[in-house]
């Protein structure tokens, strides 16, 4: 074997032994939360399809409409040729919704995470980040250049902390951090986050990537992120600013300026679900409710968003469960360090407005039976 193979063969058997390797399983979706694996037919709890929005006729209908005008790919750099009408207007619409005065439309919501810090701090700025952050937004603070101090998950006395000791060094300081936990499910304090950055001249980057449609509540901070993959059932990310930060960026985010255009069949699918999201107030609702009849069933916190998550702390009990779930016919699948911190190994419940009532009770009896028996 050559070093470049044993290498990789090193490495994975150190993730075996932990029980930390990950495998691709083909997974096929449809509608009303179905999903299948090895052709077996299964209810999925693991989709961020929050709204069941993907399969949409409506949704649907808008894609194959703009695939038949304009081709599978958008054939260049927005810059270039890809940036098409429906873009555009999605992007209108995304401003509208998020009450700023303009959007940009990235390829996929870690390029717009990868593209914003830095093109808005450098090396000589300061970076304050949620520690529980997604990798996206680590990625993007690393590749500023800037300083990173994390702060305690969700504590903003910390965060006033860190940044009174070290604002003073720093011309320009950023704030980052989720509206929505991905991995637990919990809400960042926005306002009170909002004003310990406002009174240290810190500017706020908000990665909504699982709040949009569900839960919207509180201040908008001056950097709102989001994705189209999830509550908008599509693909692609985007960032709503001022009118003048969206052109900047336009000017210097590199994961924005350097890559193809998003297709426009994607772009049409997530503006007919955003309008799908703003005219069905009880589509949005609905997945929070029933993560919320799950979490009393199961005597958990009570839900604050769409995601559930079920510590059970060991990786490889957290895969013999969800090993247990699959066999009953519910796709829960197991997150492992490390997505997670070590030790917190969890199956990672996400509700949608296409599950029923029956199969939510059905999912939490299952759970209580495989971790109490
Ligand atoms: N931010 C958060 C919090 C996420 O959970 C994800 C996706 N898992 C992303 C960003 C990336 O978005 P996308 O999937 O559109 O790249």
């Amino acid at each position: 074997m050559d070093s470049l193979d044993s290498f990789a063969s090193d490495k994975l058997a150190a993730l075996d032994a932990q029980a930390l390797r990950r495998r691709l399983k083909e997974t096929e979706r449809g509608p009303k939360a179905a999903a299948a694996r090895d052709g077996r037919a299964m209810v999925s709890f693991s989709c961020n399809d929050y709204l069941g929005l993907s399969h949409h006729p409506r949704v649907v209908a808008a894609a194959r409409v703009a695939l038949e005008i304009h081709g599978a790919g958008s054939g260049g750099s927005r810059l270039v040729t890809g940036n098409y009408p429906v873009i555009g207007r999605l992007e209108e619409r995304l401003a509208a919704h998020k009450g700023k005065e303009a959007a940009l439309v990235f390829g996929s919501g870690y390029l717009a995470n990868l593209g914003v810090a830095p093109a808005l701090v450098g090396s000589r700025d300061l970076i304050l980040l949620d520690e529980l952050s997604h990798s996206c937004m680590w990625a993007g603070a690393k590749l500023s250049g800037a300083t990173i101090l994390t702060f305690r998950h969700n504590e903003c006395d910390d965060l006033r902390a860190k940044l009174a000791a070290a604002r003073g060094r720093h011309p320009r300081a950023l704030v980052m951090t989720e509206r929505v936990f991905s991995m637990d499910g919990d809400l960042a304090p926005m306002a009170d986050i909002l004003s310990v950055a406002a009174d240290h001249d810190a500017w706020t980057l908000v990665d909504d990537a699982h709040g949009l449609g569900l839960a919207e509540d509180g201040p908008h901070a001056p950097l709102e992120m989001g994705t189209l993959s999830k509550s908008l059932g599509s693909y692609g990310g985007y960032l709503c600013a001022s009118r003048a930060v969206i052109d900047l960026l336009i000017c210097r985010a590199r994961s924005f300026v350097y890559t193809t255009g998003l297709p426009p069949a994607s772009a049409a699918a997530a503006l007919e679900a955003l309008t799908i999201l703003e005219e069905e107030p009880d589509r949005r609702a609905r997945p929070i409710l029933l993560a919320r009849r799950f979490t009393q069933r199961l005597g958990l916190p009570r839900a604050e968003s769409a995601v559930v998550p079920v510590i059970v702390g060991d990786a490889r009990r957290a895969l013999d469960l969800s090993a247990s779930l699959e066999a009953e016919g519910f796709l829960v699948v197991a997150i492992r360090p490390p997505t997670v911190p070590p030790g917190t190994a969890r199956l990672r419940v996400a509700f949608s407005a296409a599950h029923s009532e029956a199969q939510v009770d059905a999912l939490a009896e299952a759970i209580a039976r495989h971790r109490d028996g």
